[in-house]
């Protein structure tokens, strides 16, 4: 005889099928929330890859090492991880996250960035680290409703506690998305746009910088600029997606 629970779960999955929430295709497979047809076009950074930026290199064979930008003009963050290319399905669950306030779309990040969040568990020490996500500006943040570089710590980090800092840092100017600019005027648009509120909570502590997408690095370096003046010792930057280039 089929237990109760089990029969009833099966009635109500009948009703409502499990569907993939990138591609929204009807699959069955329990805990899982991207399908597999969606999951193979992600794309997942892999080595060789710089190990300071975290750029890929075009040539598929040897081990990570310093990229010609690095080498020439050593970045601020001492490294700079990102988990997949920013390409469809997750540059559009990011997209509708951001811009939508889609919340929906959490699991399935989740579950793309599952691998990665397991070895950043085994790095994290919540003794001596602090995880800042990028701050928005507060008119900004009463836009969007959200701010997707907070959610998105939270799932890298999901051990974090205390150790996450919400509002130790925060954005003193709203400037214009950097997606609608380039180069010199994008480092002229953050300039002084960021400022630590607690120094004592970052003062010789690591800290895992958190933001959904790494461009140009031009935000994230303006980042740890701001954190290693206020006394940070190291800048590790985590984002979910990388554009490639
Ligand atoms: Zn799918
Ligand atoms: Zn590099």
């Amino acid at each position: 005889m089929i237990p109760w629970r089990e029969w009833s779960r099966g009635c109500v999955e009948l009703i409502y099928p499990s569907r993939c929430y990138c591609c929204q295709s009807v699959f069955t497979r329990k805990g899982q929330v991207v399908c597999a047809d969606c999951l193979a076009r992600v794309h997942y950074l892999q080595s060789p890859l710089c190990s300071c930026c975290g750029r890929e290199f075009p040539d598929s064979s040897g081990n990570d090492h310093l990229c010609g930008f690095c080498l020439r003009q050593p970045p601020v963050y001492g490294r700079a991880q990102g988990v997949v290319r920013y390409e469809d399905p997750v540059s559009h669950l990011l997209h509708r996250l951001k811009y939508t306030a889609d919340t929906s779309t959490l699991p399935a990040l989740a579950q793309v960035i599952k691998p990665f969040v397991h070895d950043l568990a085994q790095e994290f020490q919540p003794q001596n680290d602090r995880i800042v996500p990028v701050p928005l500006f507060p008119a900004r943040l009463k836009k969007r409703g959200l701010n997707q570089s907070l959610l998105l710590a939270r799932i890298f980090f999901p051990q974090a506690g205390d150790a996450l800092l919400v509002d130790a840092m925060i954005r003193t100017r709203d400037t214009p998305p950097q997606t609608t600019l380039d180069g010199d005027a994008r480092r002229k648009n953050l300039r002084a746009a960021f400022a630590v509120r607690y120094p004592a909570a970052v003062q010789g502590r690591r800290i895992f910088l958190v933001d959904d997408v790494f461009t140009t690095g031009t935000t994230v370096s303006e980042c740890s600029r701001v954190l290693l003046a206020a006394g940070a010792v190291e800048i590790c930057v985590v984002t979910v997606a990388r554009v490639a280039g």
